[in-house]
């Protein structure tokens, strides 16, 4: 029996997934080489400590690539994830939302599933970065220089530098430079707004309001849920949300943010309630309703100015990456041979929800598929 050599650059989400995957087929010799000293940290901190793995209900427009997410989803829906996890041995739970979450509500379960192998044919080495790669003439690659391992296939599996201190930013993914896989520029998506004149005096204060993304007074997006005010601009679910198709626009001058915090009405008679109770007290938050003694804005089109997103640093995920078209529709390179590229690697990102998560899995569930179906 000849054994098949498989490389996994990366123990995160998708690098794991894979790994699980491979584990069934014994002709199969799997190396995850992980940086850190533990796999996944970005899947132990996702959903709060929970986990949310994916959502039951995902449309091709929940991600920056509609296309391409169809293609996907033709694949591996939703329930078909959830099948491969039960057969991980891993119970699923979902909210209101349609959130899903391991039954224990416990992102460490995830992780445990995940490193559960069925054969002892998968070797995981943490506190190992990939710092080079390179392709013998027939195909085997070689990972960490001359006296590296070789293997059949390389699988990158490195995930962005979203969340990342910025020491750690700058040369992530720097060792993929002599592959010459096109890219678009990395930003931060996930994550809050800058804006321009936001009163200080609101930072801290957390309300439920309906937010719109505006550009040149055209509405992009809105969404209805808790939106929390800081120093120099705002975040929440929703602002996050929202700050994913801020990311889509081919360009981000003069963008807006509009909240309304009449959240139970979009239209409720302001002045009605004005006239009867003479103030706001009744239905703002105290530090909104004070700001608006000293100075009265309109509660339904409190707007600012967008300057950024806050940095890479404190999002969720990064937009940009790996150009889709440098894959096919098994995340096998295009260019090189042997090699497939899964997760938040590629230029597709997706919402708050499940969404992310989805696609790290169901890359590594299909790149996964396609490697047991060749040997
Ligand atoms: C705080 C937080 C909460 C989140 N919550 C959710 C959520 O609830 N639901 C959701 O869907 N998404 C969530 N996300 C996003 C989600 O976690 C990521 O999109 C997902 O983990 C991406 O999977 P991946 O396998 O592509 O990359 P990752 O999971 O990031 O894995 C990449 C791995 O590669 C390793 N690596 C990098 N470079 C090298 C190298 N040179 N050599 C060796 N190893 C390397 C990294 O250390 C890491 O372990 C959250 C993200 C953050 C930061």
């Amino acid at each position: 029996m000849t054994l098949k050599r498989v490389a996994i650059v990366g123990g995160g989400a998708s690098g794991l997934f894979l790994a699980r995957l491979l584990s069934q087929k014994r002709r199969l010799k799997v190396t995850v080489f992980e940086k850190n000293a533990q796999t996944a940290a970005k899947l132990r901190a996702s959903g709060g400590g929970r986990a949310n793995i994916f959502n039951r209900i995902i449309t091709p427009e929940d991600y920056n690539n509609a296309d391409f997410a169809k293609a996907l989803l033709s694949t591996v829906s939703p329930e078909k994830l959830d099948e491969q996890f039960r057969k991980f041995g891993l119970v699923t739970v979902y909210d209101s939302e349609n959130r899903v979450y391991p039954a224990t509500q416990f992102s460490q379960t995830v992780v445990d599933v995940l490193s559960t192998f069925d054969n002892n044919n998968v070797n995981i080495h943490t506190g190992t970065p990939v710092t080079s790669l390179s392709q013998k003439e027939g195909g085997a690659w070689i990972v960490n220089g001359n006296h590296g391992e070789i293997f059949d296939t390389l699988v990158l599996a490195t995930g962005s530098p979203a969340n990342l201190l910025p020491k750690f930013q700058s040369d992530y993914n720097k060792h993929l430079a002599p592959l010459h896989l096109k890219a678009t520029a990395l930003k931060p998506s996930l994550a809050g707004f800058l804006l321009e004149n936001i009163p200080k005096s609101l930072s801290g204060c957390r309300t439920k309001a309906i937010v719109s993304l505006t550009q040149d007074n055209h509405l992009i997006h809105k969404e209805k849920g808790e939106v929390i005010f800081k120093d120099e601009g705002i975040s929440g679910i929703v602002v996050m949300n929202l700050s994913s198709y801020y990311r889509r626009l081919k360009s981000t001058e003069n963008c807006r943010l509009s909240i309304n915090l009449t959240h139970w009405d979009e239209n409720f008679d302001v002045n009605r309630h004005l006239t009867l109770y003479g103030s706001l007290t009744g239905i703002i938050h105290p530090k909104l309703e004070s700001l608006y003694k000293k100075k009265p804005f309109d509660i339904q089109d409190f707007t600012f100015k967008i300057k950024d997103t806050y940095p890479t640093d404190s999002a969720q995920v990064c937009s940009g990456g790996i150009n889709v078209g440098e894959i096919d529709r098994n995340f096998l390179s295009k260019k090189h041979k042997n090699l497939y590229i899964l997760g938040e690697m590629l230029d597709i990102d997706g919402l708050c929800g499940g969404y992310n998560l989805f696609f790290a899995f169901a890359s590594a569930m299909v790149a996964g598929n396609h490697i047991l179906k060749s040997l």
